[in-house]
């Protein structure tokens, strides 16, 4: 059973809702660092930034239904009874009458803003492999193969998107390196892909070099944004894909975008740092780009033989309720077959169960336009 374990004396951020070490986005160092969360590090953020770090706060924008019981009533417990009191069992979440604790929006969105002319998402999640570029590259070309004009910019030095999409990133002239080191114009490295319509910004490994190389640089945070205005207007959509840490180069892609999907497993552990995201999201916005939300979560992976897959998305629903796509992706050989012949899974097996299911989600997340 789909569990989170912990008891009254914990606070936010255990229980394998972890913490970043360090909030500089300096100190993230990818894949290896989300082992190295410690506690320590977690009490410190908390004690700075009590309730942006708390998972329950997502639970006061979209709590569980009074009546839901089962495993996803565990996490509200996880509030940190010195910051906000827990409600009693019938009375509805109310934010704190403390007037020590200034009230904090949340990073997740109840209202959608009005949708701007480009649509730009950063699809995001500190966690490895959970199938943030295949969400990218497919719900790109499936946004294409329904007449928007897309973009997917690559921002993983992995280049997986790039190579996803069938393009070689030793053979262009400019990756997304030179754009943000070397202020190359985006335009310049854009290339077109098989897919009508759907373009990328590749990346290639000389990317990682970017978190070194632009820490000294001024607006370190912003150059995806400023790169994008030359070209931002000619899409309909920009999808970036952001690397597995909680980096500068994600933080740019968090700078630059209007929104945030978040793919998450339908496995254990599938929780998993996103109070750290969702941290992140709220620092991003709070200091550079007011308007960022995490406007929509998806379930990938989903295998709807497994009794886990089915509590996964039942924990993950009751906790962000609205935010969480109707539509689910399905595990699919032919999804990870795709990558390696360089097609998203529209051309690669346009009538499979994966293409299906990523159109569906296009059509949602685009408000069926
Ligand atoms: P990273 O954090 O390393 O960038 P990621 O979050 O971008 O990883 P992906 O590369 O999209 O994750 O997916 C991880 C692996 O899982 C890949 O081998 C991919 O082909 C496979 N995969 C992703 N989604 C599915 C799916 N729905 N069904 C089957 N395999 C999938
Ligand atoms: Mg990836």
């Amino acid at each position: 059973m789909f569990h989170v374990e912990h008891s009254g004396e914990q606070r936010c951020g255990e229980d394998g809702l972890n913490l970043p070490q360090r909030l500089d986005p300096r100190g993230s160092t990818g894949k290896d660092e989300q082992r190295s969360y410690s506690l320590d590090g977690g009490d410190a953020l908390l004690a700075s930034h009590p309730r942006e770090f708390c998972m329950s706060d997502h639970t006061e924008i979209s709590p569980p239904s009074p009546s839901a019981t089962g495993p996803g009533d565990d996490l509200p417990e996880l509030r940190d009874p010195s910051v906000i009191p827990p409600p009693g069992p019938s009375e509805p979440a109310q934010p704190t009458q403390q007037p020590s604790v200034p009230p904090v929006e949340d990073a997740v969105a109840v209202e959608p803003d009005p949708t701007p002319q480009t649509r730009v998402i950063a699809v995001a999640n500190q966690k490895g492999g959970v199938g943030k570029t295949t969400t990218t590259v497919n719900m790109g070309a499936a946004l294409a193969e329904q007449d928007h004009r897309v973009l997917v910019i690559d921002l993983d030095p992995q280049g997986n998107a790039t190579t996803g999409l069938g393009i070689n990133f030793r053979v262009v002239d400019s990756t997304m390196y030179e754009v943000l080191v070397g202020g190359t114009p985006i335009d310049d490295c854009i290339e077109p892909t098989e897919v009508k319509g759907l373009f990328v910004a590749p990346a290639g490994l000389h990317l990682a070099g970017a978190e070194v190389e632009l820490v000294n640089t001024f607006n370190r945070e912003a150059k995806l944004r400023k790169a994008l205005d030359e070209v931002r207007d000619q899409y309909d959509y920009i999808l970036i894909d952001c690397p597995p840490s909680l980096g500068l180069l994600t933080v740019n892609g968090l700078v630059a975008a209007t929104e945030v999907l978040v793919p998450i497993q339908c496995e254990y552990y599938a929780l998993e740092g996103l109070a750290a995201l969702s941290g992140n999201v709220e620092l991003v916005r709070d200091n550079l780009n007011p308007t960022l939300r995490i406007r929509h979560i998806v379930m990938v992976m989903y295998d709807p033989r497994t009794k886990l897959g089915e509590q996964v998305v039942e924990e993950v629903r009751n906790h962000f309720g609205e935010l969480v796509c109707r539509n689910m992706i399905p595990r699919a050989v032919k999804l990870s077959e795709a990558p390696s012949h360089g097609q998203p899974i529209t051309v690669y097996a346009s009538s499979s169960r994966g293409a299906v299911a990523y159109r569906e989600l296009a059509r949602e997340v685009s408000h069926g336009a």
